[in-house]
């Protein structure tokens, strides 16, 4: 496997809607180690798979974004919120959309399911910063960026800063450093179990 790497949108992995991984093996376990070294790197406190496209239902957090802390390292594999409660507002910012932050409202109290590395089942209760990072994070699983989530007023005092990005990445596409789209969901879906 090609070193990962994460991808800024608009890249088409951000819009897929990823597929429920069917094994769990050794080569999972180097690219979840390869998501932690990228996160990071990169200051973030969460990463799914389709920010290093990757089509696969899985994401990574460490909400303290210290790698020292190792035991704040939660990884969820095919995870299900089972239930969402409350609703409270917070800033969000993305490591596929850098440097963008906007107020994001999101449920304040949220069950999850999901399968770790070992491929054990496992349910936890969050709230606060870990409960908004496990939302946005599985938003990356259905495709759905944190400004899809936004009111209107606040997305267009972002939207120019959204703009760049989609400029930069069709330029990168049209001096061919970047493939086309066409051509990347292709590789999207070659990578589907
Ligand atoms: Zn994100």
């Amino acid at each position: 496997m090609s070193a990962l790497e994460i991808v800024h949108y608009p890249h088409p992995a951000l819009r897929w809607k990823s597929k429920p991984i069917q094994r769990i093996d050794s080569e999972l376990r180097k690219t979840v180690a390869a998501m932690f070294e990228l996160m990071y790197e990169f200051k973030g406190i969460g990463l799914a798979a389709n920010q290093v496209a990757l089509p696969y239902r899985l994401f990574i957090v460490n909400p303290t974004g210290d790698p020292d802390e190792k035991d704040q390292e939660i990884v969820f594999i095919n995870p299900e919120i089972s239930q969402r409660k409350g609703s409270i507002e917070g800033e969000e910012g993305c490591l596929s959309l850098p440097d963008v932050y906007g107020q994001v409202r999101r449920a304040s109290d949220i069950v999850v399911d999901a399968f770790d590395l070992s491929g054990q089942g496992f349910q936890c209760t969050l709230d606060d910063l870990p409960g908004r990072v496990v939302q946005h994070e599985f938003d990356h699983l259905e495709g759905v960026m944190f400004f899809d989530r936004m009111q209107p007023d606040g997305v267009s005092e972002i939207q120019a800063k959204i703009d760049d990005f989609e400029h930069v990445f069709r330029q990168s596409q049209k001096a061919g450093d970047t493939p086309s789209d066409e051509e990347l969901k292709k590789r999207l879906k070659a990578l589907e179990h």
